[in-house]
């Protein structure tokens, strides 16, 4: 049979979260349970990932710690379906602000993480009916925002990973797409929101800026996730779906 080609039902796939231990990955974890995907949870705190999903401990910017846990899951579940690329971390400042040490270390995990996960699950992924990658972009890949020039460059570099793997191995029958949220409440944005003189009104000058009056919900990239990973979106690669309520596109 094809890959991807054929209706598919997503009982019995088997998908990989990178970083759903929390905020959205743990969403996506979730929504993919609920679509019936068996999960493995990649993270630096597997402890902290809930049942029935499975907590494996992983360090997405340890090319061994990836390959070992790969081979786990692979050991534990017989196969791998989907992979959520997703484990991410934060910087502010300016070009002036950051060092090279830490230039490296942001896109170690953000962009280098990604691959690291995505050639690991290769060789399973082939073997997949409903093979599928999803990415955790961002607005910010495409948006000129102050203080955020590692990050924003470090999710550029996933947009466009996400287009070269799309066309590299889409006659394998793998899918690769991504989701760009905006802001999302998630432990991510509350700890940036604490650090502020006053949290309440970073909040809402934070929901102000979001056409939609809001951040999202960590739910709502989740679901977003979970249909680029599954085969209820069997026809779509190599798009970065938007969930950011309007943020990026609209000007009211
Ligand atoms: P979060 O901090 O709530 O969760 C991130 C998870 O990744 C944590 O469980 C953490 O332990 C794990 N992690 C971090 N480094 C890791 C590593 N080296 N190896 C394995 N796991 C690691 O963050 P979140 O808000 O859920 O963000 C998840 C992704 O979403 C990130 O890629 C982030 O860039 C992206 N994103 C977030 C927002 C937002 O507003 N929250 C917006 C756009 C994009």
């Amino acid at each position: 049979m094809a890959a991807n080609s054929e209706a598919q039902t997503s009982d019995s796939l088997v998908a990989v979260v990178s970083g759903g231990a929390s905020g959205i990955g743990a969403a996506a974890t979730a929504a993919l349970l609920a679509r019936g995907v068996r999960v493995a949870a990649l993270d630096l705190k597997p402890d902290e990932v809930a049942a029935p999903a499975v907590g494996i401990a992983c360090d997405v910017s340890d090319d061994t710690s990836v390959r070992d846990a790969v081979a786990d899951v692979a050991e534990r579940f017989g196969r791998i379906d989907i992979v959520v690329n997703n484990a991410g971390i934060a910087a502010q400042g300016t070009v002036a602000d950051n060092d090279d040490d830490e230039w490296l270390r942001v896109l170690n995990v953000n962009v280098v993480g990604m691959v690291r996960l995505a050639r690991a699950a290769l060789p399973h992924l082939r073997k997949s009916p409903a093979a599928a990658i999803v990415n955790t972009c961002s607005v910010f890949a495409s948006m000129g925002v102050p203080r955020r020039v590692l990050y924003s460059t470090s999710k550029g570099a996933v947009h466009s990973l996400t287009l070269s793997m799309a066309a590299d191995h889409v006659r394998e029958g793998i899918r690769v797409n991504a989701v760009a949220p905006g802001a999302v409440d998630t432990p991510w944005i509350q700890r940036i929101l604490a650090q502020a003189a006053d949290p309440q009104e970073a909040r809402d000058a934070l929901n102000d800026r979001h056409p939609l009056g809001r951040l999202a919900r960590p739910e709502e990239v989740g679901e977003a996730i979970a249909f680029l990973a599954t085969p209820a979106s069997s026809g779509t690669t190599g798009t970065v779906l938007a969930v950011d309520g309007g943020i990026h596109d609209l000007r009211l």
